[in-house]
């Protein structure tokens, strides 16, 4: 099986401290024929302060030429980008990503809308004290999830399952209440021509997205990319053949890969 890990940082990201070349080599060993590299752009950060609209490419590109170059024959390694809370700038981010070298955009939500607040989701998740404080965060962010959607500026919605992550465990939580407002959502994404992805956390989290492929499935979505989201050379390529697994048992055939930012799809076998 061709398999490719669709998400992971590098020290271009501010939480990495991998070097790309240490990811392709850590993705060559993890048997990833491919590997799209999606480090963070972030509009704002944890504390909700925000940060430049603009996305310098120089130091990412230098950084994938070389990397490409270096693994020819061993790993296919793309450009990508993680673009975070681009819905508050999406004109801004559509001229960052008029690059014709780029080949795929996460589009993700890491942050509250600014009327809550716009602290980051990692942070008000972990600080949640009692049930009404998470239903309400993840009601925020369903709203915040909605009008990303309508944005032009991606091509996978990024991990959806993202505040499970991190909101306290005794609570129990899952993203049924919303079922209803998730269809919506993933028919404007089918609509569009674009995609979701199944993040695997670093290999944490596989099983969480069963219910939310069959849906996105039923409602005849096709474009699905895998990623590890790995921030460490250890964990590239984490549990990516169990999501894949996980697909082809939710009706999945293939699985997305991007050029340019148009999918090419490999068969799952
Ligand atoms: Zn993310
Ligand atoms: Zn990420």
């Amino acid at each position: 099986m061709y398999w490719t890990d669709y998400h992971m940082h590098t020290n271009c990201s501010s939480d990495s401290r991998a070097t790309l070349e240490q990811q392709a080599e850590a993705a060559y060993r993890a048997g990833i024929a491919e590997l799209c590299v999606t480090d963070h752009w972030n509009l704002l950060d944890q504390q909700a302060n925000p940060l430049p609209h603009h996305y310098d490419w120089a130091i990412s590109m230098a950084n994938w030429r070389r990397a490409r170059e270096r693994f020819t024959g061993r790993v296919e390694i793309r450009l990508g980008i993680e673009v975070g809370n681009g819905v508050l700038d999406s004109a801004a981010v559509d001229r960052s990503l008029e690059l014709p070298e780029l080949d795929f955009v996460i589009g993700s939500l890491h942050n509250q809308s600014a009327a809550a607040g716009g602290r980051g989701i990692f942070t008000v998740a972990r600080g949640c004290k009692t049930r009404a404080d998470c239903v309400a965060l993840l009601e925020d962010y369903m709203d915040t999830l909605d009008a990303l959607t309508d944005t032009a500026g991606f091509d996978v919605l990024g991990h959806i399952i993202y505040p499970l992550r991190y909101l306290p465990p005794q609570y129990e939580l899952d993203l049924k209440p919303w079922w209803d407002r998730l269809a919506h959502m993933l028919q404007k994404v089918i609509r569009s021509g674009r995609g979701i992805e199944l993040n695997t956390t670093q290999g944490e989290t596989v099983e969480q997205w069963s219910g939310l492929l069959r849906l996105y499935r039923d409602l005849g979505g096709e474009i699905l990319t895998l990623g590890s989201d790995a921030h460490r050379p250890q964990v590239v390529g984490a549990a990516i053949p169990q999501a894949g697994a996980l697909a082809q048992a939710a009706g999945f055939r293939y699985i997305a890969a991007y050029r340019r930012r148009t999918p090419t799809f490999i068969k799952l076998d």
